[in-house]
């Protein structure tokens, strides 16, 4: 984090700044920085992102689930917020290659996207018109080479509940 900052610094010309590589770097920083004074970050970063997503839903929505898909995916794309593949339909899978939340994060072993799931979450349980939970089972964080989210939809209504793996 610190070293892509410094590397930022040391590349830096006036007129060459980069305000979305500024900021993913400040995010990190300003993570990192507060996961290392023990904040247990992953709860509040979580309903941050479910904030951002009920906000979000009116710019992405669609009735048509692969047309809702293809418009979060042009939206994370046209913010560099990563590139999202549906790999499965049933349940929905989503991958996220270059996440900005986490693609250079230290490698933990554990799930590290608390804010893309709150984002998706949100996203999908207004799509979905009741609760929808977006399950972390790949990530950076975990030494894939993406992030791999399964939506889950809660019980009742026209698609299945499935438990994830
Ligand atoms: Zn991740």
């Amino acid at each position: 984090m610190v070293d892509d900052l410094a590397a930022y610094a040391g590349a830096y010309q006036a007129g060459s700044g980069d305000p979305n590589a500024f900021y993913r770097l400040a995010f990190r920083t300003i993570r990192v920085a507060l996961m290392q004074e023990g904040v247990l970050l992953d709860p509040l970063l979580s309903r941050a992102g479910e904030r951002i997503g009920e906000e979000l839903y009116p710019a992405v929505a669609d009735p048509d689930t692969g047309a809702f898909c293809a418009n979060i995916a042009r939206f994370w794309e046209e913010h560099r917020l990563g590139r999202i593949e549906v790999a499965e339909t049933e349940p929905l899978v989503l991958l996220v290659y270059d996440c900005f939340e986490c693609v250079d994060l230290p490698v933990t072993g554990k799930p590290a996207c608390a804010f893309d799931s709150g984002i998706l979450r949100a996203l999908f349980s207004r799509h979905y018109g009741r609760p929808a939970e977006a399950i972390e089972t790949r990530c950076y964080s975990m030494g894939f080479d993406h992030c791999r989210f399964e939506i889950g939809v809660g019980g009742g209504g026209r698609e299945e509940c499935r438990t994830p793996e």
